[in-house]
């Protein structure tokens, strides 16, 4: 078989970090293994469309690997180019890369798979980093430093305690549910959550949440909001102009789901009014972020290249699981249920939106 895998350049990063298998480089850590069953491996970092290296052999490949941090964006005419693609697998969590309404309408036989769990407690970590470093009004504070200043009224005058807060999560799945036990020892005044999905009571008892379910009052008791869900129909561009006229002024942002989560101008001009206090997080779209991408020279954001779901502990775990859904695929043994997202040309995952 003919397996092709889009991963990020890992330059020099690579030569000095072996540990580094989620970079074109070190290539999941599969090669030898695949090239020892008699597969053909082609790894690539070379994704834009159309005359890319992917483009050139999506005709016959019959896997795909690809990464949320360096996304293959798989719209309806490429996946009409893959004709032979079986399996597509996100090393990683989160599938929008794919347009899963073109495969549930015209390719009944691709299934999509993901990494379920690999790297969510990667991400919650970088969620509780991301509010404290908003709060504490951290980046011009260190910045400072580094310019050899010293103000402590400019960089107080805008810093707070996260004790006493009200923070609610958008999603209380995997992501959303960490996020909320690492946020108990703050002593928040309350933690919310925005969720068709209720969490079982006793989750919801361990962790002291209250589930909201009208969204406008959700954004209207929270101090800081954080967004743990996945990228759809019913997600994309969720925090619009109205939704964040919605938040409480001097509210903070905090999305390491999906940047398509929230309408990028609208953000801009709700941040430089200061309506929105600060905004962080990893994910942006497109991605990589063009060089004069807005969200880059904001006030008051704590923005990184998207690399919360790939430390080094998650890179490892999102390569074992990508070999396992491999080894399942090729022994014809069933995959882990929560790995699936798309099957048989219907989307499986209970994420992407309520069943009817
Ligand atoms: P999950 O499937 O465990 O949880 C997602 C939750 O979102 C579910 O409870 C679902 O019911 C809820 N949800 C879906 N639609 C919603 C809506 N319209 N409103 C409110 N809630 C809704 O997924 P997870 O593992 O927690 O990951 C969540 C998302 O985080 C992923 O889909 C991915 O986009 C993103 N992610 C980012 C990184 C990163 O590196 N930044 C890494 C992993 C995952």
């Amino acid at each position: 078989m003919k397996i092709v895998a889009v991963l990020y350049p890992g330059g020099q990063a690579a030569k000095e970090q072996s540990a580094m298998l989620g970079c074109v480089e070190n290539e999941l850590g599969l090669r030898e293994w695949l090239e020892s069953k008699g597969h053909t491996y082609i790894v690539t970092d070379d994704k834009e469309p159309s005359d890319s290296e992917l483009d050139k052999h999506l005709p016959d490949t019959d896997i795909l690997i690809t990464t949320p941090f360096h996304p293959a964006y798989m719209n309806g005419e490429r996946l009409e180019k893959a004709k032979k693609l079986k399996l597509a697998i996100t090393a990683g969590v989160g599938s929008d890369h794919y347009d899963l309404e073109h495969i549930h309408k015209h390719k009944p036989d691709l299934s999509v798979l993901e990494v379920t769990g690999s790297n969510v407690v990667s991400v919650a970590e970088h969620v509780l980093m991301s509010i404290l470093v908003l709060i504490k009004n951290f980046v011009p504070a260190h910045a400072q430093i580094t310019n050899g200043e010293w103000n402590v009224a400019n960089v107080a005058m805008r810093t707070y305690d996260l004790e006493d807060k009200v923070v609610g999560t958008v999603g209380a799945g995997r992501i959303g549910f960490r996020v909320l036990q690492r946020l108990l020892p703050f002593q928040c005044k309350e933690l919310l959550y925005f969720d068709y999905q209720s969490l079982d009571p006793e989750r919801e008892k361990e962790v002291g949440a209250k589930r909201v379910e009208s969204f406008d009052e959700f954004l209207s008791k929270c101090d800081i909001i954080t967004i743990n869900c996945p990228l759809y129909e019913r997600t994309r561009g969720l925090f619009n102009e109205h939704a964040l006229s919605k938040m409480k002024k001097g509210a903070y942002l905090v999305n390491t789901a999906r940047g398509a989560i929230v309408d990028r101008d609208a953000l801009v001009k709700a941040v430089n009014s200061g309506h929105i206090a600060g905004y962080a997080g990893d994910v942006w779209y497109p991605q990589p972020a063009p060089k004069d991408h807005p969200w880059r020279h904001m006030p008051n954001n704590g923005m990184t290249p998207h690399y919360s779901g790939t430390s080094l502990d998650a890179q490892k775990r999102y390569a074992l699981g990508t070999k396992e859904i491999l080894e399942a695929f090729f022994d014809d043994k069933p995959f882990r249920p929560e790995d699936v997202i798309v099957r048989a040309g219907a989307i499986a995952s209970a994420s992407y939106g309520e069943k009817k």
